[in-house]
C-alpha cells in the first residue's frame, strides 16, 4: 500500500512526489527542491518518517523537475531513472535554468531508462510506465493500477493541459497521449500532476476544456 505525499518547490511551484510503504521504502519523483530549506524539508519528511529511499524517478526533465535530482542521488546513492528521450531535455536544463536566473547543478550519474509498458517495484507496490509524449519528448506516467492513482508529470492538469511551445513539444501529440493513454484509465483514477491540485480522469473528462479538440 503506497502513501503519496506532496510538496511544492521552487519559484515555478513543481510538486515533488514521494510515495512511500508500510516498509518504510520511498521513492522520490521529480524532486523540485531548488532552495536549501526546500532540500531540508525533504529531509526532514523522510527522516521522521525513518523512510529508506530506493528509486529516484523523473516523468521528464524540464528544469522544475530535476533541480533536486543530484542531492537526491548524491544523498541516497540512487540512480536516475527516466525515459531515453528525455535524456536531452535533462543536459539542457541548466541552460534553461540559467535563462530564469535559477542556476543548478545537474545531475551527472547514470541512468536507468524506462519505457511503455514496462513496471517498477516498490516493494510489493508496481507502477506501470506510460508513455505520454507531447508536453516533452520522453513523458511518462507511474500508474498504480491497485489504488487507482497516475503521477502524471506536466501532461494534464485541473482543467488545463501541459503547455507544447518548449523543444520538442507537440500539441497534436499531448492531445492524443491525454486522450489514448490517460482517458481510457477509469474515471476514479486520482492525476497527481505537476503543478497544481490533483484531479481525477473522470472529471477532466468532463471538464476539462481541451476535450472538445480530442474528439477524434
Ligand atoms: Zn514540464
Ligand atoms: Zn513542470
Amino acid at each position: 500500500m503506497l502513501n503519496v505525499k506532496v510538496f511544492i518547490f521552487s519559484p515555478i511551484q513543481e510538486n515533488t512526489y514521494i510515495l512511500y510503504n508500510e516498509k518504510k521504502e520511498c521513492a522520490i519523483i521529480d524532486p523540485g527542491c531548488y532552495f536549501p530549506e526546500e532540500r531540508e524539508k525533504l529531509l526532514v519528511f523522510i527522516n521522521t518518517n525513518n523512510l529508506v529511499p530506493k528509486m529516484l524517478l523523473n516523468t521528464h526533465c524540464h528544469l522544475d523537475h530535476v533541480f533536486g535530482n543530484k542531492f537526491i542521488a548524491e544523498t541516497y546513492g540512487l540512480i536516475l531513472h527516466l525515459h531515453k528521450k528525455e535524456e536531452g531535455m535533462l543536459q539542457m536544463a541548466p541552460a534553461s535554468g540559467l535563462m530564469f536566473n535559477l542556476p543548478f547543478d545537474n545531475y551527472q550519474g547514470e541512468f536507468i531508462f524506462l519505457k511503455e509498458g514496462d513496471s517498477i517495484f516498490l516493494g510489493e507496490d508496481k507502477l506501470d510506465i506510460v508513455e505520454t509524449p507531447g508536453h516533452s519528448p520522453g513523458s511518462i506516467c507511474f500508474y498504480c493500477r491497485d489504488q487507482h492513482f497516475i503521477i502524471s508529470g506536466d501532461v494534464l492538469f485541473e482543467s488545463s493541459i501541459g503547455r507544447t511551445d518548449l523543444p520538442g513539444g507537440n500539441y497534436e501529440t499531448l492531445l492524443t497521449s491525454i486522450k489514448q493513454k490517460l482517458f481510457s484509465l477509469p474515471d476514479e483514477v486520482i492525476v497527481y500532476n505537476g503543478h497544481g491540485e490533483q484531479t481525477t480522469i473522470g472529471r477532466e473528462k468532463k471538464y476539462n476544456p481541451f476535450v472538445g479538440e480530442m474528439a477524434v
